[in-house]
């Protein structure tokens, strides 16, 4: 007999302290799809949902309803009425009709602007309408998850990398364990512990031999160790103000309630035991530059975490690309990027050859610096369209809304209409830079670039300047973090 899943996708990390909230035309911007477009838009891809197409196609006896999916960059807090429209749409997909499974693809550090526990009231909801049938939840490594929600759902698996290049691998194991748990064959029960402090992305790699690959190690050791389901480990998303921040530990054992908890604690007093060794101090961008341009040849990169759009960023920060025009580099140098929709259409309308007047950066927001002025030469126009060649989300068609390219004072600048990271490389080859053939990089992303970029690159060096994701986190006021994850 076939068997009915239901699908939904709702995605979002939210920073409470970049400027604006995720409302509709952010969602539909990035990708917010329903029904028959949701196949058609992950096929073939090394995500989430690319997943659950393989494992249908693999599954016969399992029939695939897809609802919707929607997912926005990491911005701030999603409004309360796109939060009910999208809700409205899932459920009003799951109400009335009987299913044998859900999946749900969430985050887990959304916020709703009046809910700092949205990915729990995601799947409260979801529970309400659908019963007693079983439940499965995949999460981000960056989620900040609550107890609650690991009781309500009937399985629940999170990322193991990051960069996170097993976005494929953690659905596929989801939908391992919640078909498994359709078929009697397991009694997943989940466990939680929290870690009372709070981890900055920046040194959360799993790659090396960083504190949080020493605890991708301990998970998958305890894993096998106690013969459970699963052990993930959250580092959280720090810039997500909810009574939910800071590491935690998530754990499913078959049938066994006490073991699920004490793999969680054991695991968890690893992660506390490391908690000083994730903290980290990061050079200014000038500084940054000056040891970029110092570095063994090849082409060295100066990352500007705090504002890369996969943390809330905004793309418009001027802190590093102020300190890349006074630092006059002589040699092949691009930036990437600043999303400035009307220096964008302006770029358009002058067209290639035009000399403009402009200023880059500070323009959304005056909070963290002054706009750069600059004379730039517009050099090309794109589409902004490409599709992913690096090691994440493999093959997904991302848009950028149009683009131009600059050259300021020698210096390749490309400008943006919509605010996406550049961790493909296809974002700089698309606009004739190929990063191999230059010496200096200077870039608003994290630590997920370095998986796309590091076969093109020598040396990678973080900065920190004013933005919404800086890592000096006494720069924020929280509203609703636990006392004693107070930043001092
Ligand atoms: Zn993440």
């Amino acid at each position: 007999m076939v068997k009915r899943l239901a699908i939904a996708k709702f995605a979002h990390e939210s920073n409470s302290f970049t400027p604006g909230e995720t409302g509709d035309a952010e969602f539909e911007a990035y990708g917010w799809y329903r029904g028959n477009a949701v196949p058609e838009r992950y096929a073939g891809t090394r995500t989430s949902l690319g997943a659950v197409l393989d494992f249908l196609k693999g599954h016969p006896e399992w029939q695939g309803t897809f609802l919707t999916s929607a997912a926005a960059n990491p911005a701030g807090p999603v409004t309360d009425a796109t939060f009910e429209k999208i809700m409205g749409e899932i459920l009003g997909g799951l109400r009335g009709q009987s299913w044998d499974a859900v999946y749900l693809c969430l985050h887990g550090a959304m916020l709703c602007a009046g809910n700092p526990k949205a990915d729990e009231e995601v799947i409260d909801r979801v529970r309400k309408v659908v019963g007693r049938t079983p439940i499965g939840v995949s999460y981000d490594l960056h989620g900040n998850l609550g107890e609650a929600q690991i009781k309500v759902a009937t399985v629940a698996v999170g990322y193991k990398t990051h960069p996170h290049v097993d976005m494929y691998e953690t659905t596929e194991k989801t939908l391992r364990l919640l078909t498994a748990a359709v078929d009697g064959r397991i009694r997943p029960i989940g466990a939680l512990a929290r870690v009372e402090a709070l981890f900055p992305s920046v040194n959360m790699r799993t790659t090396g031999d960083g504190p949080m690959a020493e605890m991708e190690a301990i998970a998958a050791a305890a894993e096998k160790k106690y013969g459970v389901l699963d052990v993930t480990v959250f580092g959280g998303f720090p810039y997500a103000d909810t009574p939910y921040a800071g590491g935690s530990i998530m754990v499913h054992a078959d049938g066994d309630a006490a073991l699920a908890e004490r793999v969680a604690r054991e695991v968890a007093g690893e992660m506390l035991k490391r908690a000083p060794r994730f903290q980290m101090e990061l050079p200014t961008p000038a500084e940054a530059i000056r040891k970029a341009l110092a570095s063994p040849p090849g082409c060295a990169v100066v990352l500007e975490n705090s504002d890369n759009p996969g943390s809330g960023g905004i793309g418009d920060t001027p802190g590093l690309f102020r300190a890349l025009i006074e630092a006059k580099p002589d040699v092949p140098t691009a930036f990437a990027f600043f999303r400035d929709e009307p220096a964008v259409a302006e770029a358009h309308k002058a067209g290639i050859g035009a000399t403009l007047d402009i200023k880059l950066g500070g323009k959304l927001s005056d909070l963290f610096g002054d706009p750069v002025p600059v004379q730039g030469k517009v050099v090309m126009l794109t589409d902004g369209r490409f599709r992913n060649v690096g090691p994440m989300s493999t093959h997904l068609e991302v848009s950028l809304g149009r683009t131009a390219l600059l050259d300021v004072r020698g210096i390749k600048v490309i400008l943006t209409e919509h605010c996406v990271s550049p961790n493909d490389p296809g974002f700089l080859l698309m606009h004739g830079i190929d990063p191999s053939k230059l010496r200096l990089l200077c870039v608003k992303a994290k630590n997920h670039i370095r998986a796309g970029l590091l076969p093109y690159v020598k040396t990678i060096i973080d900065c920190d300047a004013p933005g919404p994701a800086t890592i000096d986190m006494r720069n924020f006021t929280f509203r609703h973090l636990p006392e004693a994850l107070m930043p001092n």
